[in-house]
């Protein structure tokens, strides 16, 4: 047992001395001492059913041994932060941007309200350098912070990752899943995907499935509302990229992020 756990439990354990009072059945325990300053350590045990057995021994107190302990502390916090930090890499945060800040009064008005309405969306559109994947990733750690099962995603990357599964019905519904099902879904950079037939049907059947299992989704844009339909579909399936667009437009808040000032209007 850890000094840790040794200090949790030490309420019900007990030593050779109280063991004898007690009139309970033990072998006598091994002597122990402090790894740091060698003094000699009391043995605890705890009791199962009439008998001892030697689990711990008191904690020494030395400078040394409590130095050692704040640096196992130590150790365990910075493992949990790694753990967190490969929580929100696995969520597809890029490691540049773990530490975004939300810049946009609008957006954070967005998170406070989201528990009142956890089905709408955000469509966030800006010029080139506005800050647009700052932005989502940010919004992204707040999520998965949160606890939400959250999925920040380029387009392009997710179409990709849906194209690799073509062909494969059990992956490529695992795909389709890992985007269409996960508690919020921010999709970097729609517009910027080629336009066919096939990323029109695909987005298509994400959107759809989001906006019927009322799932909100986050998007980023270079393109304003009413030129993201044009946008989607100049490949040519026009009437679902209509479809699409309005699915994620009717779906959100828009935020427009103007130059440096990322304000909204
Ligand atoms: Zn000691």
């Amino acid at each position: 047992m850890d000094s840790k756990g040794a200090r949790m439990a030490s309420g019900c354990l007990v030593s050779a001395a109280e063991a004898a009072e007690r009139g309970l059945a033990y072998i006598n325990p091994r002597p122990c001492e402090c790894e740091w300053c060698g003094r000699a350590l009391k043995p605890l045990g705890a009791v199962l059913n009439g008998r001892v057995a030697w689990v711990s021994h008191e904690e020494c107190g030395c400078e040394a041994s409590l130095a050692a302990a704040a640096e196992e502390e130590a150790r365990k916090a910075e493992e949990h932060e790694r753990a967190g930090v490969s929580r929100l890499l696995a969520a597809g945060i890029p490691k540049r941007f773990l530490d975004a800040p939300i810049r946009v009064q609008a957006c954070e008005r967005y998170l406070l309200e989201f528990g009142d309405n956890p089905e709408r969306g955000l469509y966030i559109h800006g010029g080139v350098g506005t800050g647009k994947t700052e932005l989502a990733s940010a919004l992204a750690r707040r999520f998965v912070e949160a606890g939400y099962r959250t999925r920040l995603t380029t387009t392009i990357g997710m179409l990709e990752r849906i194209r690799e599964t073509y062909g494969n019905e059990a992956s490529s519904l695992e795909a389709c899943k890992l985007f269409g099902k996960c508690d919020v879904l921010i999709l970097d950079d729609l517009g910027k995907e080629n336009s066919s037939a096939w990323s029109v049907m695909t987005l298509f059947h994400l959107v759809n499935m989001r906006y019927e299992e009322m799932l909100p989704t986050i998007v980023t844009s270079q393109y304003d509302p009413s030129r993201l339909s044009a946008r989607i579909g100049r490949g040519g399936e026009r009437e679902t990229a209509e479809s699409v667009a309005s699915r994620i437009v009717g779906m959100s808040m828009t935020v427009r992020l103007l130059g440096t000032d990322r304000r909204r209007i």
